[in-house]
Order: C-alpha cells, then structure tokens, then sequence
C-alpha cells in the first residue's frame, strides 16, 4: 500500500553501536516495505557528542563558539553515512546528506542556532527516485557556510523541521525508551506510559526536566500542528502521541511528575525594599547571559528583604559573582547559595479548570517530612524546590498521591 510520507529520528542510544544502528537499517526498511516514503534523522553514535566537547576542553576553557560546531557538527556524519551503509548491505537504496547539503538554513548564532530556512529540493528529488533519505540531524549552516549547530539535542528540532517542509504524516522520535511517563521510571517503579499529551504539557514537561524531548522542537511542532510520535528503537510498540490538546486531556489534571536537580539557588539578603531595586538586580544578571528561572522575594518589616532566585548550577559561580557586585551597587547585605537543591514539577493543563491542585502537592510532600524551599505556579504546572536528598522521594510521594500510576485514573478532582 503507497503511503505518505514519514519522518524518523533516532537518537544517540540507538545508533550508538555497529550492532544497533544495523537494527535501525532494518526498521528503516520496514517502513519503507510498509509504503512510506522514509527521511530518517540521526543523532550522533552514543555519547559522541560529549566526547567531542571534552576533547575540545582538553585543548581550551573557552573553545570558540563557531569552532565548537565545526567539531561537534562530525557526530552526525559520521552516524548518516554509517546508517546509509548499513541500508545498502540490506539491499535497500539509502543517500546520506548534511545540514548544508539539504540545505538547513539557519542564523550564526553558533551551539544554538535558529533555522531560518530549508530548502529541501535535494530531499524530493532524491525521495522522486524511490531513495530512503538520510540526514545529519543537529546540523546546517549559515549565510557564509559555516557549519552550525541546533543546541544539544537539536536533532529532534532537524526531524521536527524536516516533517514540516516535506509534509510529513507523523514525526517519530526513535529513542531508548518506550514513550513519555508520568515520572522517570527509574525513579518511580510504577511510572506509567502516557498514551496522548498536548504540545504544552510536553514543553512544560522537558523544559521541567524530562529528558525525552528538547524544548525548542516542541514548540516548534506545537507552531506547525505537526504529530510527534515518541517510542521505542526496540520494540514495534505504541508509544506517546504529542499533538494538539483535545476534550478528554482536560479531564486529567495531572499529566506528570519532573524532577530538576541541575539549578542552584542563591540569597542576596537585606535588599532594600524601594522601587526599582528588583529591576536593577535582574538587568544585571541577564547583562551576563543568566537564565533566572524562580524568584522569590520575602515580605520586609524593617525595609529590608531577602530576594532568592535560582540559575542553572552550571552558571552559579558567575551568578554569585554578579551578586556580589549588585549587593554593593544596592547597599545590599551578603550572597548566600545552595548547590544541593531539586526543582520537583507538576504538569498538566486540567489546572487550567481545577483548583485544589496545590494544595495535594503540599500535602504530598508535608505527609513525607519534606520541606519546601520555594514554590512557583504558572497556568499548567507548580514547583517546588526541596533538599536535593528529598527530590526522589518527593517524586514518589506526588506520583502515588495523583495516583498516576493507574490508567485512566489519573487525579480528577
Ligand atoms: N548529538 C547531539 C547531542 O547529543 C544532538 C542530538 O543528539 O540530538 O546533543
Ligand atoms: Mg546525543
């Protein structure tokens, strides 16, 4: 039976060997046996990508940004050709591009470009002579041809594209893992799969730690309308369908459970409580590229007030710094820090319609002894931030008490 046209990601983990990425030629060609026109995106093999990096930071502290991706960019062709390769000793007729090749447009932004284009006429001449294409995912190139990279993780952003522009019927995402959870089942042992998420919740959710999916392609899939398809490399399985929201998501209140461990959080106390004092305090710290992501100012009696924020730890050293600059300007008190800190997140756009939602979570963590340290609320989701020692457990706690584990039963109110 002829049928449209399909896109497939595959991630690091299922090509990070000979042996796996021939059982990813073989399922490449099973969907092609099945009628599909096949655009397969591929990440590089395993963890190559960190292993360039620390290559990189053996040579330099601070590598040059469009040298970076000239490097990192070679993961990618590395894992095309080989899947190509293993195509062809199958019988079947695969072509490998990159970036540049199919013509993935993108700003200079270097490590995090943005696509501005694709020009994908290699694509359909190759796909018009019956090829399974193959491309570099992660990669393109900008105006001047040099080579670019999409952020880590950018090669469900090149899938997510690539669906777009061809027309895909679907976008599968191939990885290690037999779809999206309700929490990490290495943490939670019950954790169940979801079958059906919107675009929002799933942003919501790998912005909040899930690490299934990066951010950017969703939102990307979510401007575009287009369905993602997240399952399994290993088994022919169902796994999460990610499309628009529809009636019945609405009754689930709770979609999952995340947890973040990678943000600091640090104190600059006795601000003065006068107009203007936050505003300067935030101006300075985004002048130094940081992404604050909670804040929490406490009530002043005496005119002074303690403002807490927290930043991703890999920028904490130069948040306190910054801090500490502020402080002074302000005629602020000391800069206080706490490394060991886990971001637990609730998600789910049936908060949009129920309350009570916060009130659970707390309870959930109160009945386990676990202290909450910061909250922050938004349209379809809650956090709190608790002693990173407590953030498993406190996982566990929130899961069991939105009984997300069973089916059908997820937490209405
Ligand atoms: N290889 C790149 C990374 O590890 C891109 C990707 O895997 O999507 O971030
Ligand atoms: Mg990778």
């Amino acid at each position: 039976m002829k049928r449209g046209l399909i896109v497939q990601k595959y991630g690091g983990s299922s090509v990070a060997d000979v042996v796996k990425i021939q059982s990813v030629a073989k399922r490449v060609m099973k969907a092609r046996a099945d009628g599909y026109d096949v655009v397969v995106v591929v990440s590089a093999l395993g963890d190559t990508t960190d292993d360039l990096i620390s290559l990189a930071l053996q040579i330099t502290d601070s590598p040059a940004d469009r040298e970076l991706d000239m490097l990192i960019s070679t993961g990618e062709q590395v894992s095309c050709a080989l899947l190509a390769m293993a195509i062809h000793e199958l019988g079947g007729d695969a072509i490998s591009f990159t970036g540049a090749q199919v013509g993935i447009m993108t700003d200079n932004s270097f490590t995090k470009a943005r696509i501005i284009d694709i020009n994908a006429r290699r694509i359909e001449e190759a796909l018009k002579k019956r090829k399974i294409v193959i491309v570099a995912g992660f990669q393109g190139v900008d105006l001047n041809n040099n080579i670019t990279t999409l952020g880590r993780g950018g090669s469900n952003l090149t899938a997510v594209a690539l669906a777009k522009v061809l027309n895909a019927e679907i976008c599968e995402m191939n990885t290690d893992v037999e779809g999206v959870f309700t929490a990490d089942p290495r943490i939670v042992k019950d954790a169940r799969k979801i079958n059906r998420i919107s675009y929002e919740e799933m942003f919501e959710l790998a912005s909040l730690g899930a690490q299934v999916l990066q951010p950017r392609s969703i939102e990307f899939a979510m401007k575009f309308s287009i369905p993602i398809h997240v399952r399994s490399s290993y088994s022919n399985k169902k796994g999460t369908i990610i499309s628009k929201e529809v009636r019945a998501m609405e009754d689930i209140v709770v979609s999952g459970v995340t947890i973040n461990k990678n943000e600091a959080k640090v104190t600059i106390c006795d601000v003065p409580d006068k107009p203007g004092i936050a505003a300067k305090i935030f101006r300075e710290i985004a002048r130094q590229d940081i992404n604050v992501d909670m804040i929490v100012q406490n009530v002043s009696r005496t005119g002074a007030t303690d403002v807490s924020f927290t930043v991703p730890s890999g920028d904490l050293i130069k948040t306190i710094k910054t801090a500490k600059d502020i402080s002074k300007m302000i005629g602020a008190g000391e800069i206080t820090f706490d490394k060991d800190i886990a971001k637990i997140s609730v998600v789910g756009i049936g908060m949009r319609s129920h309350s009570g939602i916060a009130a659970k979570m707390f309870e959930a963590l109160a009945e386990n002894g676990i202290n909450i340290g910061m909250i922050s609320t938004s349209e379809i989701k809650i956090s709190c931030v608790v002693n990173a020692k407590h953030g498993q457990e406190a996982v566990r706690a929130i899961h069991s008490k939105f009984n997300l584990a069973k089916k059908g039963k997820r937490w209405t109110k």
